[in-house]
């Protein structure tokens, strides 16, 4: 299946331009570190272990996976990414990828920081979205615990109550700003506060067009009712509805704590029921654009190339403001630079903050493209054959 116009995800060339040699030989050393699965192990157990130990590797986090997967250690610093990536076309998503705060000031820190990238995109064609995780802004016991139906205590209650105004004030700014902003999908043990703040935002700030834009995790078997319940409401209560389509990232995770803790696991059982769910969820998307906007957030390029091939089918100009493209910064760049080239709206996610605050997010890229069949030796496939093209 090819989309029209002939989109070629084979086109290293174009996928790669933005890449010296001296870059795409560094990226090629971190995927044929990660394609070895016990290497990758070796490799990521090293760093997390010297950074607990205190050992100055950052220097060499920064140079290798650090610089090919982020976009620098604050907005200032990812100017140089943002730039680049707008010379092919591609718009950037500044993810601030800072993990694991936990006090109440460090929820208000991350607020401010999420606010800034909306102030960083206000005008700015080159940034297109803006992007926060409600893990930042809230302790993931509290939203376990309201996901649970546990009832609250006084203090729990006005404790979510500043998580909820964190939120808004954020979708505010965004609204007032014409910055249309995602809500990330996290574990389902605390998603479904997450899915009720995103719902209560879109009712509120969606009234003439997308703004906030909820993450619908295709790997889980109730997402489609969910999606189709969203579409529902929104078009009772006349709001538009926001939908950034994944797969889902936490399938191991999920899958253990259903075994351990004995519950059903609320995964699809295979990966063929997976990329169905994404692929009806992308056609049901398409079919009632008058109502929901929709961004596909894959590497897959069936999936890519079936959005892609719906638009000509549905006679959409290429560059249709409700449907997005959206990869992460440093993988699938076949996807996002060949569709740009095309004409189509694409971004991408640039992960950015302090190096060893971004660890997490550097470790789980690791883990992703040495778990996922086919992820990182696809991505070598591709640098190669760039590497024996240049060097024709
Ligand atoms: C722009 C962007 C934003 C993202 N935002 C989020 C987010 O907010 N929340 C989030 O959770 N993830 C997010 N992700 C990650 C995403 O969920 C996927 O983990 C990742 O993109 C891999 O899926 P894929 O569609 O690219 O392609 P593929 O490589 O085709 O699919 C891999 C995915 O399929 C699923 N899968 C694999 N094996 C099986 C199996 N045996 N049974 C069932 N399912 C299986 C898993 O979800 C796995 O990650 C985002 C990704 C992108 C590109």
């Amino acid at each position: 299946m090819k989309p029209y116009p002939n989109v070629s995800f084979e086109d290293t060339a174009v996928a790669f331009a933005y890449k010296s040699d001296a870059d795409l030989r560094k990226a090629n050393f971190i995927f044929s570190l990660v394609n070895h699965p016990w290497i990758s192990a070796m490799a990521t157990g090293f760093v997390e272990i010297s950074l607990k130990a205190g050992l100055p590797i950052e220097g060499i986090i920064k140079k290798t996976a650090f610089d090919h997967f982020c976009g620098g250690e604050s907005i200032e610093k990812s100017e140089a990414v943002i730039n680049l990536l707008a010379k092919f076309h591609v718009g950037t998503i500044l993810d601030y990828s800072v993990e694991g705060e936990k006090s109440e000031r460090g929820f208000d820190s991350t607020r401010d920081e999420i606010l800034r990238t909306i102030e960083r995109a206000h005008h700015s064609q080159n940034i297109p979205f803006c992007v926060f995780k409600v893990t930042g802004l809230a302790s993931g016991d509290l939203l376990e615990k309201i996901n649970s139906n546990e009832p609250l205590d006084e203090q729990e209650k006005a404790a979510f109550e500043r998580v909820r105004l964190r939120v808004d004030t954020i979708c505010s700014k965004a609204h007032a700003y014409g910055v249309p902003i995602l809500i990330d999908a996290e574990e389902t043990w605390i998603q479904q506060p997450i899915d009720q703040l995103a719902d209560e935002m879109m009712a509120r700030y969606n009234r003439a067009g997308a703004i906030v834009y909820n993450t619908y995790q295709m790997y889980r078997t109730t997402s489609m009712d969910n999606l189709t319940h969203d579409y529902e409401d929104a078009e009772k209560r006349q709001y538009f509805l926001g939908a950034k389509l994944v797969r889902g990232a936490y399938m191991e995770k999920e899958r253990k704590r259903a075994e351990d803790m004995n519950y059903p696991s609320p995964i699809h059982p295979d990966k063929a029921a997976t990329d169905k769910a994404f692929n009806d969820a992308l056609d049901f998307c398409v079919d009632r654009l008058h109502r929901v906007h929709v961004m596909c957030g894959s590497h897959n390029e069936y999936s890519n190339e079936l959005l892609a091939r719906r638009m000509t089918e549905k006679k959409l100009s290429l560059d249709d403001p409700r449907v997005w493209f959206a990869q992460l910064y440093g993988m699938s760049d076949n996807i996002s630079f060949n569709l740009a080239k095309a004409g189509y709206n694409v971004v991408k996610y640039v992960p950015y903050g302090p190096v060893r605050s971004v660890m997490p997010y550097l470790l789980r890229r690791a883990q992703e493209n040495t778990s996922v069949a086919g992820q990182s030796s696809r991505e070598l496939t591709f640098i190669r054959k760039e590497l024996r093209r240049r060097k024709r």
